[in-house]
């Protein structure tokens, strides 16, 4: 036993372990973690690295740090003598909520990547109160409550920092917050979080509606504020005012305390914008620097120089536009710098594809982003082609040199040391311990393709993680699962562009199949994670729809024992954590062209699981590295996609009349015992949407999704040996997907940190 650690953590406890309660324990933990973190932070030298984001999705964070810092395996083994387990202790942890899915997934990945690979760089966002919202069904629907996951004892630690920005013509302090980012055997960043002292939770009434008028009280309660009325979309806008204020402020004060004169900052500081929610950094630095006395082309070209953004979607609504009248209203100050950047744009090109301030005054912040950054890059291979070709094609003519690819990727010591403990000792047996450090080094198990009894252990761990998700949901939900069948699992947002609503279809085509005598080769559990943004009402038809077939099969003896239908409430880190090593389908199948990567089918990929996906994001790439064999590829290209949508031929209802399984799949929404299970309304108006509308094309692919899906069946059923060794072809390709290959691509082409 590790005998300092003992004492330390008896010191902290102020008694012995097997008397401390485990929310002692826990608070001792948090101590002892704190101070251990603190010793690994290291001075900067040369440029460092800013990661603006409105959104960390950074999962809990003490087996996080634990491991980091090369000491869980110790704090377990001690806690354990004392009669304790360090996951009822971990329980006691809230999740922090301070993002909604993979973007804020991703940088919560970077920055541990950053950290681990030893590069200076830390986070700058906002310290939400309620985060995103915690999701609940109620009567079969989605219902949302604040998700208050703030304790007093935090990892995000109140600093005296204060910035003064000013917020609707009065000046406000944006208090800094700042929380230690470990890396694995690596330093200490910190990820910088800014949130007023005035706000007050109580404005919060009826679920998560509140007072929108007063933004000094309610500023940072919610993440993506309901943006459907003016009110909202203001709040938003004034939330990421803040967000890029206090950041400008925090790194030109850090900047300036290690010697640079504001005429060099691009040696100093690198900023990746994530997204267009941080693009006002780019207007507001101008602003900051021209008070120092800079003319103004020079700031245009300082900031030029220092800034990159990321690109994360071709969704149109998700590139946000303002009309110019609300930027007026919230940031009047920024507004002649914006109007200066219009006209110079402007000099550069007379293609108004490309304008800032369009004319029919709406204000693209994209397009700044694209103009006033050194570089831009899409998040997998195809994405950036498409970027390229068809959606930023204008600009890629104007600016060649500033385009390139970042293929997404995920922190391993959380999708893999912490969060499959049994994978990762296996691995270790096998091929040495030198993956956790290099993942390409996963390549070696590979030697064991053929090996039967490596084969077995994989099946057999995988097994007993399907075994402890079944325990885990039964005591969350009370739903008991069966670990023998098949489990096939879709967790992300809930978008009609990743298509939950085609595995819903297929769903009600297995049920109507089983009914008419034909079983599947294999009992299948269809699992599902998504929150709905609570304004989407046909992605909570979707949820209701599922629900609601979820019951009918239940309550249907001759089915219930081939397919059972679950939906994880309140999907978070948590929650993905428990999912991901227990699927042995993972279901990637959004509209090709649409998913701009995907890291939930890298997570997945990673603990074993065989894609069932389309040839879009990041899919592609991990087609390419497994083959053919180890991965099932369905559907429509995303060249077949963007030619349809640019011909704009695509009828629904022609696939709906022409073809008798999706005519019934459909129909079935309105069948008597749906409509019994669930409500009229969500279940009729998700009938029409997918046979008038279905944007995302949903009906064209439905046949080949069945087809593969049940080829996947199949060849599960039959040779569960030939499984296992896609399994671990899976296991042992996904090398690549690490975020430290990322992060070492971004330094290489864009940030040259420490230089
Ligand atoms: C990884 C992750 C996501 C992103 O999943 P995609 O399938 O890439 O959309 C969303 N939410 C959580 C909690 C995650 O861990």
């Amino acid at each position: 036993m590790n005998k300092e650690l003992y004492r330390k953590l008896t010191g902290l406890c102020e008694k012995p372990l097997a008397q401390a309660s485990n929310r002692d324990i826990y608070l001792a933990l948090l101590d002892l973690v704190q101070d251990l973190s603190q010793k690994n932070e290291k001075p900067v030298t040369g440029r460092k690295l800013y990661y603006i984001s409105a959104e960390f999705l950074i999962g809990k964070l003490l087996s996080n740090n634990l491991i980091n810092l090369g000491i869980y395996d110790d704090v377990r083994a001690i806690l354990q003598d004392s009669g304790k387990n360090l996951s009822d202790i971990e329980e006691l942890e809230p999740e922090p909520s301070l993002g909604n899915g993979g973007l804020g997934r991703l940088a919560a990945c970077f920055l541990d990547s950053l950290a681990t690979l030893n590069l200076p760089g830390d986070g700058i966002g906002l310290r939400y109160h309620c985060g995103l919202f915690r999701q609940s069904f109620q009567n079969d629907v989605q219902n949302e409550a604040p998700d208050l996951w703030l304790d007093e004892h935090s990892w995000a630690e109140k600093t005296d920092v204060v910035y003064p920005v000013l917020l609707a013509g009065k000046t406000c302090s944006a208090r800094l917050y700042k929380l230690n980012v470990t890396g694995y055997h690596g330093r200490t960043n910190h990820l910088n979080l800014f949130d007023l002292d005035t706000i007050d939770e109580s404005l919060i009434t009826d679920g998560i509606s509140f007072d929108k008028s007063d933004i000094e009280k309610n500023l940072t309660l919610f993440l993506y504020p309901d943006d459907s009325d003016d009110a909202g979309r203001l709040l938003r806008i004034y939330q990421q005012y803040l967000m890029v204020s206090a950041g400008a402020q925090l790194i030109l004060s850090e900047c300036e305390a290690r010697g640079c004169d504001l005429h060099n900052l691009a040696d100093y500081a690198a900023i990746q914008i994530n997204d267009t929610h941080p693009s006002m950094v780019i207007p507001e630095l101008i602003r900051l620097l021209g008070e120092k006395g800079i003319p103004f082309e020079e700031t245009v070209q300082i900031v030029t120089d220092t800034c990159a953004y990321t690109n994360h979607t071709i969704l149109s609504e998700a590139l946000e536009k303002w009309p110019r009248h609300f930027l007026d209203q919230v940031v009047p100050q920024l507004m002649p710098v914006i109007e200066k950047l219009d006209c110079l744009a402007r000099t550069r090109t007379d293609d108004e594809s490309t304008a800032i301030i369009d004319c029919r005054n709406v204000v693209h912040m994209a397009n700044m982003d694209i103009h006033f950054t050194h570089s831009t890059n899409g998040v997998a291979a195809l994405h950036t082609q498409i970027l390229k070709d068809s959606e930023l094609a204008n600009f890629y003519r104007l600016y060649p040199e500033k385009f390139n690819n970042k293929t997404n990727g995920i922190t391993f010591r959380r999708w893999l040391l912490e969060c499959n403990p049994a994978l990762t000792k296996e691995i270790g047996m096998l091929i040495g311990p030198g993956f956790r450090q290099d993942a390409d080094e996963l390549e070696k198990l590979l030697a064991f393709a053929d090996d039967p009894q490596v084969l077995q252990k994989l099946t057999d761990i995988k097994k007993e993680n399907k075994k402890a998700l079944a325990d885990w949901l039964y005591q969350k939900q009370g739903i008991k699962i069966n670990p023998d069948a098949m489990f096939a699992i879709q967790s992300k947002r809930l978008h009609e562009y990743k298509r939950q609503q085609l595995n819903l279809l297929f769903l009600i085509h297995l049920y109507l199949e089983i009914k008419a005598g034909h079983t599947p080769a294999v009992p299948l559990v269809s699992i599902f994670g998504a929150k709905a943004a609570p304004a989407y009402t046909i992605a909570k038809d979707i949820i209701h729809a599922l629900i609601a077939l979820s019951k009918v099969v239940a309550a249907d003896p001759q089915a219930s024992p081939w397919m059972q239908i679950v939906f994880v409430e309140n999907y978070n880190v948590t929650a993905a954590e428990k999912m991901i090593p227990a699927c042995d389908l993972s279901e990637q199948i959004s509209l090709a062209s649409k998913e701009a990567s995907g890291t939930g089918n890298m997570k997945f990929m990673l603990n074993g699981a065989v894609t069932l996906g389309t040839m879009d994001g990041a899919n592609v790439e991990i087609a390419e590295r497994v083959g053919n064999d180890n991965i099932y590829i369905f559907g429509q290209s995303s060249r077949q996609v963007i030619n349809r949508y640019a011909k704009g031929d695509y009828c629904a209802y022609d696939w709906y009349e022409s073809d008798p399984n999706i005519r019934r799949a459909i129909d079935f929404l309105c069948s008597p015992q749906m409509q019994k299970a669930g409500h009229e309304e969500n279940l009729s108006r998700l009938h029409n949407e997918l046979i008038y509308k279905d944007w995302f094309q949903t009906l064209p692919d439905f046949n080949a999704y069945l087809v593969r899906k049940a080829q996947a069946m199949t060849d599960y059923a039959q040779d569960t040996a030939a499984w296992s060794k896609k399994a671990l072809v899976n296991i042992a390709k996904a090398g690549f997907f690490s975020s430290d290959r990322t992060i070492a691509e971004y330094n290489r082409d864009i940030w040259h940190l420490g230089e």
